[in-house]
């Protein structure tokens, strides 16, 4: 059961989730978080064999400790910070506000930090008005490149789903605002909205539907490209998406690795043997998975291992995403 209402400004102020909800919504961060941890040793590494079983073992290009997670879900937990307070992610404010954590975390926190990212944010001036100077930064960068869709918003994206779980198309608009201030391409935005489609979607009934039906929140004209990546992505083996730091392929790598797993853990694993950027992909494919299994479906030792920048464990994500998930009842309890 789902129970929301919408306020004066369009954000969800009433949420009642089942327990088998709550369970899922709080897969998603913890989710994301795991795919990283896991993916971490091997990024830009050579592919593992196809038996091979990886580890959060750590290193990687941080080097990162044992279960230690990277950049895209030290973003992620920057976005959710803000998605948690219960904040509409549409308004200036909500973004201004994930704008300087991005900043914060870029100057303080960051391990790692992917290209298009770090240009963008090095050439963001700390002004009034955060979000909209960094989205002029990323507009400048397209200018400048003609490529800006990386798949740096897309490994961010999940927990935007949790903060508009009663209306799909709020919930798009701000997978595409929080998209464009590192991201300027539209594809980059196209993919977050699928992506934010199917976790609300796995959240509220656990199943996978939600990223074909993410196809109608996207402009009419790119449809019908997308409607054939994920084709795509449904008939080949998760292996043919690499290399996959295009936002493209980084999307058909966790759908193929999701839809053709059937536990939380197997479709990590199937994410992580894609190769190239491994703890992106298993980010991507994290949260989803997180969605549609639920926090109770990550084993016990990966969640004794993982955590990461600004020193949460796994229980903080579990928190995080269920204050956003839900701020009514979190705030009663
Ligand atoms: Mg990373």
């Amino acid at each position: 059961m789902i129970d929301g209402t919408t306020g004066a400004a369009g954000a969800s102020v009433l949420m009642m989730l089942t327990s088998d909800q709550r369970d899922r919504a709080a897969g998603v961060l913890l989710g994301a978080a795991c795919g990283d941890a896991l993916g971490v040793p091997y990024e830009f590494a050579e592919p593992l064999p196809e038996t091979a079983v990886p580890e959060m073992a750590g290193g990687g290009l941080g080097p990162y400790a044992p279960g230690e997670y990277s950049d895209d879900t030290q973003m992620q937990v920057c976005v959710a910070e803000v998605a948690a307070s219960g904040a509409d992610l549409r308004s200036e404010e909500a973004l201004d506000g994930i704008a300087e954590r991005f900043l914060r975390w870029f100057h303080e926190g960051a391990s790692d930090v992917g290209l298009q990212t770090s240009g963008v944010l090095a050439a963001t001036a700390r002004a009034g008005g955060l979000s909209r100077a960094m989205r002029e930064a990323s507009a400048d960068l397209h200018r400048k490149t003609g490529r800006t869709a990386g798949n740096g918003s897309l490994m961010r994206t999940g927990i935007v789903a949790l903060s508009s779980l009663s209306d799909p198309q709020a919930m798009a608009e701000a997978a595409r605002l929080v998209s464009s201030l590192t991201h300027f391409d539209d594809l980059a935005g196209d993919a977050c909205v699928l992506w934010c489609s199917g976790v609300r979607r796995a959240v509220l009934d656990g199943t996978l539907d939600g990223v074909r039906e993410g196809l109608d929140l996207l402009p009419a004209g790119r449809r019908g490209h997308w409607a054939a990546w994920l084709r795509d992505a449904e008939t080949g083996p998760p292996w043919r998406f690499s290399p996959n730091g295009f936002v493209v392929p980084a999307l058909q790598a966790a759908w193929s690795a999701v839809i053709r797993t059937t536990d939380l853990t197997e479709g990590l694993v199937t994410a992580v043997r894609v190769g190239n950027d491994t703890d992106t992909v298993a980010a991507i494919a994290g949260a989803l998975l997180g969605a549609r299994y639920g926090a109770s479906a990550v084993p016990g030792e990966w969640r004794a291992k993982v955590h990461g920048w600004p020193g949460l464990r796994a229980d903080d994500l579990v928190t995080l995403a269920r204050r956003t998930a839900e701020p009514a009842a979190e705030a009663a309890s």
